[in-house]
């Protein structure tokens, strides 16, 4: 016997008493019942199912297979007859809430711009609308004015069930009903006639308000997000929340907002572009320090440097500065940070004469530290308290060293 479906009688039961009426349990797997009636609705037309109770277990999915209903709950309740059933009313009314919104928001694109919908989704925590046209800002303003009218009017929402073709064909259906057997028709009192077997509130005012939040481009068309009923008040609340706060911390009115925004954008933008430049100069400035202080072994010009920054971008500016000063320089750079010292070995690459590499290999050795790289470009990290000027040190006779070894080659 078929399931007598509440939920399309009477959408606003919440607790019913019903019998099981058929048991499938596979070993080990979840438990799906049947009940002689239900006001769980299965998942279909868009709308996600009910969850719930069932005598003492959890509801956890309903779906419809082959025109049955079926409830899958964790095990078998212990009564089969007269068992105490109960719907999460929130979950449903938002649902419902939400649904009906969408009703009235695809047909209010539809008799202001002729947009069709061609997609629909519903979940927890997100709803969206495909139409199959592309509209501006304000149209979609005049739509979602339009359709909070229909809200506001609060018309009677009925359900038709055609009993043969001419009467389904005296409905001016919204949208084909080919795909439907049987079909169930939602009429919005004369403003919308849409085929569908989902649960609505019984009038367009329960749906509260109807808001649409984002809008993008969607094949040919546009998908926009939207909130009704509830959702649309969490929205306002929590929309209302980041205004108060913004207010707060920016010290000035609502309305005055986009312009201290503005306004700050651009301060900050003047702002990095002077710090741009008075890091270039102070580079520059620090670069010349640095080649003063520096010595050439067999052409080649060691420079070191004890660079206090954490700014990778920084250090990098500064070695590109070193290497154009003097592309056969080999540049040693120490950079200390709180607990951590980073060691930098660079040099221009058509004019490197060493393996840097190993020769910062032989410092982290000497430091327990972890790194590496190429021959003319080398990076390590070594953990703790380090006196900075012995790393130089190391490293200066290290290149200093290998540099001679170098000459004493080429002049043998
Ligand atoms: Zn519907």
């Amino acid at each position: 016997m078929a399931t007598i479906k509440i939920y399309h009688k009477n959408p606003y039961t919440k607790e019913f008493k019903a019998n099981i009426t058929k048991i499938d349990q596979k070993p080990g797997k979840e438990v799906h019942i049947k009940l002689n009636q239900t006001a769980f609705y299965p998942e279909g037309g868009g709308q996600p199912c009910d969850l719930g109770f069932i005598g003492d277990f959890r509801v956890k999915n309903v779906f419809e297979k082959d025109g049955e209903i079926y409830h899958v709950l964790e095990d078998i309740p212990k009564q089969f007859e007269n068992l105490s059933c109960r719907i999460d009313w929130n979950r449903r009314f938002d649902f419902m809430q939400q649904h009906l919104g969408q009703h009235i928001l695809s047909a209010s694109f539809e008799k202001l711009f002729e947009a069709a919908t061609i997609g629909f989704h519903l979940t927890e925590n997100n709803l969206t609308v495909d139409i199959d046209k592309q509209l501006c800002h304000k149209d979609l303003d005049r739509v979602e004015y339009f359709s909070n009218q229909i809200v506001f009017g609060n018309l009677n929402v009925k359900t038709h069930y055609p009993s043969n073709d001419s009467e389904l064909a005296s409905f001016p259906l919204r949208k084909d009903v080919a795909a439907y057997a049987n079909p169930r028709i939602v009429e919005i009192d004369q403003f919308d006639y849409s085929p569908c077997g989902g649960i609505h509130p019984k009038h367009t005012g329960e749906v509260g308000m109807i808001k649409m939040t984002n809008y993008s481009t969607h094949h040919d068309g546009l998908r926009i997000e939207f909130v009704c009923g509830n959702r649309a008040l969490k929205d306002y609340a929590e929309k209302t929340h980041v205004l108060s706060t913004l207010k707060s911390e920016l010290s000035c009115s609502e309305n005055s907002l986009p312009a201290r925004c503005k306004g700050m954008k651009e301060d900050f933008k003047e702002i990095v572009s002077k710090y741009k430049n008075t890091t270039d100069k102070l580079l520059t400035y620090q670069v010349d320090e640095m080649f003063g202080k520096s010595r050439v072994h067999n052409n080649h010009r060691i420079v070191s440097y004890i660079f206090e920054t954490d700014s990778a971008k920084e250090t990098s500016i500064l070695t590109s500065k070193v290497l154009k000063k003097d592309s056969s320089a080999i540049l040693i750079l120490v950079c200390p940070t709180t607990n951590l010292t980073t060691v930098l070995l660079a040099s221009s690459p058509s004019e490197n004469p060493l393996n840097l590499n190993l020769v910062l290999k032989g410092l982290l050795e000497k430091y327990d530290g972890k790194g590496g790289g190429k021959a003319h470009y080398a990076q390590g990290i070594i953990n703790g308290e380090v006196v900075y000027e012995e790393l130089i040190h190391y490293l200066y006779s290290k290149i200093a060293l290998e540099l001679e070894k170098l000459m004493a080659k080429q002049t043998r």
